[in-house]
């Protein structure tokens, strides 16, 4: 009985953590399309936490993906994935604006694509063997947050795929005035 007590709080205690893990859907903020260019900064401003920091901001599958350069399973960040929405996509971690609606396209694999970055310094690239063979990293430049990796199948007019973990990624929207005012 005693034995079987602890159990129960041990699976509680296991469920109501798994319930405050933070959701794994983006984050939408909306503005108005006049003032798109005020959320792109013109240079970065370097971002730098210990992984104690990064730990405590991030949920676990973020903290995975964004600091140990992990991949969340395809499909699962349905609500970015199928986001038809004009806007920028911004880093998770930073905020820093990444990618532009403009350049997403379908690529059938189950993560964003793009075909460019917004801004090329706004993005760092690495080369990692991690599954035995060269693949181009890519990060955040402003806080070295890991968004995916970039492949030579895209579509023109780069022929880029930067193939990103909807995970490390959130939203803003960029709305018209007018529709702003009917909000
Ligand atoms: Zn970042």
């Amino acid at each position: 009985m005693k034995y079987s007590m602890s159990l129960l709080i041990v699976i509680a205690v296991l469920v109501t953590a798994s319930c405050q893990t933070k959701p794994a859907t983006m984050k939408t903020q909306v503005v108005s399309s006049d003032q798109w260019s005020a959320h792109i900064p013109s240079a970065i401003e370097r971002v730098e936490k210990s992984e104690e920091e990064w730990k405590k901001e991030l949920s676990e599958q973020e903290y995975y993906v964004i600091r140990k350069k992990g991949t969340e399973r395809s499909f699962t960040g349905l609500d970015l994935l199928n986001n038809k929405k004009e806007g920028l996509y911004t880093c998770r971690a930073c905020g820093l604006p990444l990618f532009g609606s403009d350049t997403k396209f379908k690529s059938g694999t189950g993560w964003p694509s793009y075909y460019a970055p917004l801004k090329a310094e706004f993005i760092k690239e690495d080369t990692d063997y991690n599954i035995g063979y060269a693949r181009t990293e890519v990060m955040c430049a402003q806080c070295d947050g890991h968004l995916g990796h970039v492949f030579p199948d895209g579509p023109e007019p780069t022929g880029l795929r930067y193939c990103i973990n909807a995970v490390s990624l959130d939203f803003v929207e960029a709305m018209p005035e007018e529709k702003m005012a009917d909000k």
